[in-house]
């Protein structure tokens, strides 16, 4: 999620901007918005693909997805893969999709998309931008030892169904 980019060349578009969902709250993103939980199975069960924001984004210092507001006409699949490939430098093709998770709040959703490394994915080797300050396998078992943004903190009970599903061959 971006609140300060997006003013270069091709301005802001059409769907950046703050909206009241139906629940009360503000959130950025018109469209709504969409990230993207890559997850792997490790030798202690599934480990997430999380990045550490930087401290001057918002919540800030918290461990997330990568995500932020679609663009008009963006399915949250392409959303998700574009802030992937925008936050961590990972392509689409290192990537497959799985199944969606949306948090829908009346007038504005957050849909999680779920993927797998198409191989070897080196958090170690990811190019990322100003927005994280790292990123790292977690593992499923151990997300109490890290304060997660409490956008995913609160999906989790929706999303750890998805996360035990058979491991791909
Ligand atoms: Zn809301």
């Amino acid at each position: 999620m971006r609140f300060t980019g997006r003013v270069g060349s091709s301005g802001l578009t059409p769907t950046d901007g703050w909206t009241t969902c139906s629940l009360g709250h503000r959130h950025w993103g018109r469209a709504g918005a969409a990230g993207l939980l890559v997850h792997r199975y490790g030798a202690g069960g599934p480990e997430l693909l999380l990045q550490h924001r930087a401290l001057w984004s918002h919540h800030g210092g918290t461990w997330g997805t990568p995500g932020g507001a679609l663009h008009l006409g963006e399915s949250p699949e392409q959303g998700a893969l574009r802030e992937v490939e925008e936050e961590l430098g990972l392509p689409a093709s290192a990537l497959v999709l799985g199944a969606r998770s949306v948090d829908d709040h009346g007038g504005w959703a957050y849909t999680t998309v779920l993927a797998r490394p198409a191989g070897e994915l080196d958090p170690a080797r990811l190019r990322l931008d100003g927005e994280s300050t790292g990123v790292a396998w977690v593992p499923l078992a151990g997300l109490h030892q890290v304060t997660l943004h409490p956008g995913l903190a609160g999906s989790l009970d929706r999303l750890r169904p998805l996360l035990a599903d058979t491991p791909a061959a």
